[in-house]
């Protein structure tokens, strides 16, 4: 499939179903069809928030980001648990380890998020792989997940999205105009709660209005983002898989002591990230091409980034220094959980090389 000249291939798009719910049904299962909630506290007289609502609450109207003392008012009986995230890493590392079994490229977007590149497959053998995906889920970890097929990330995320809980959604080609069609702007990925209720005050309001839209005045007020996004509301999906988690590659990540936003304790933990990743890769007789960085935050979301050298380097300072320079990039509000660091692109000092 070429659009521009730019091959394009089919994404399979995972999403657990209420994740934290799911792991905590996973260990007590006397919990399966109640309504509980997974908070940020356990005490309903706090301040805490719910994170995650079972299925069965969000019959009584409970979601994320009500306040546990409102959520426990919608039902007096609501079964409230603090969040364990740990726990939930523990089990998202395992969900990743089953998605990159697969041999194709992974792009982890949050704790329980990604999209598998599957390439110019064909959707018959996409949609197979995406079944085979599901079930290997379901039998090694035992949790529910919904798959979206579709071309490029994006629309097999929305597709995704519109299949949930526990389900199955193919996008094709021929459908993606219809199925954009009258879908409020919030719905387009990307389009986050500022740049909606900015698009809303220009009175664009459906993707339909954004398709609609002068390019120019868009870029104008977002910038070059702007292009992705109109291009998204006409139909068209550019997106690349960033690829973070290839086989062979080297990495350390760890977890901070406690959440910061303090720039200097974030780089002393890449500094020996970086130190254990040279040491690791000069070990085992590799040579590197290119440096990745992996943040996640203290709300669980998470972002990678990664450069390319313009030679081969077995160098710590060259480790440190890129991710660094990435880290200064991705500067943010919200404090900083956990941080990794890979090289990939390797080459035996030999001269092999392996991708
Ligand atoms: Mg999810």
């Amino acid at each position: 499939m070429d659009v521009a000249g730019v091959r394009l291939g089919l994404v399979v798009y995972m999403d657990m179903d209420s994740f934290f719910a799911a792991c905590e049904e996973l260990r007590h299962p006397e919990l399966k069809g109640k309504p509980f909630v997974v908070g940020t506290s356990s005490d309903t007289d706090s301040r805490g928030v719910v994170q995650t609502a079972s299925y069965e609450a969000r019959k009584y109207g409970i979601k994320s980001g009500m306040g546990l003392f409102m959520a426990k008012k919608a039902y007096p009986e609501l079964v409230v648990l603090k969040s364990d995230e740990v726990y939930y890493e523990s089990t998202s590392d395992k969900i990743m380890a089953v998605l990159n079994g697969f041999g194709f490229p992974v792009e982890q977007n949050s704790v329980d998020e990604a999209a598998i590149d599957v390439g110019d497959v064909g959707y018959d053998k996409a949609i197979e792989i995406g079944k085979e995906i599901k079930g290997r889920i379901k039998e090694k970890i035992d949790l529910p997940c919904t798959i979206g097929v579709s071309f490029g990330k994006y629309f097999a995320k929305m597709m995704c999205d519109a299949s949930k809980p526990d389900g199955f959604g193919v996008l094709r080609e021929s459908e993606i105009q219809g199925f954009l069609r009258g879908k409020p702007i919030g719905k387009l990925p990307g389009v986050g709660k500022k740049t909606e209720e900015r698009l809303l005050a220009m009175g664009i309001k459906t993707i339909d209005d954004l398709a609609n839209a002068n390019l120019q005045s868009l870029i104008s007020k977002f910038g070059s983002a702007a292009i992705e996004m109109h291009n998204l509301a006409r139909g068209i999906d550019e997106s690349r898989i960033v690829q973070y988690n290839i086989i062979k590659s080297i990495g350390r990540e760890r977890t901070l002591d406690s959440d910061t936003n303090d720039i200097a304790v974030q780089e002393k933990m890449l500094l020996t990230l970086s130190e254990e990743v040279s040491k690791d890769a000069a070990g085992k007789g590799f040579w590197f091409k290119a440096v990745g960085l992996k943040v996640r935050y203290s709300d669980f979301s998470q972002i990678t980034r990664s450069r390319q050298l313009s030679h081969y380097s077995s160098s710590k300072e060259d480790i440190y220094r890129i991710a660094k320079d990435l880290l200064r990039d991705t500067q943010a509000d919200i404090s900083v959980r956990k941080l990794g660091v890979r090289v990939f692109m390797l080459i035996k000092r030999s001269g092999q090389a392996t991708l």
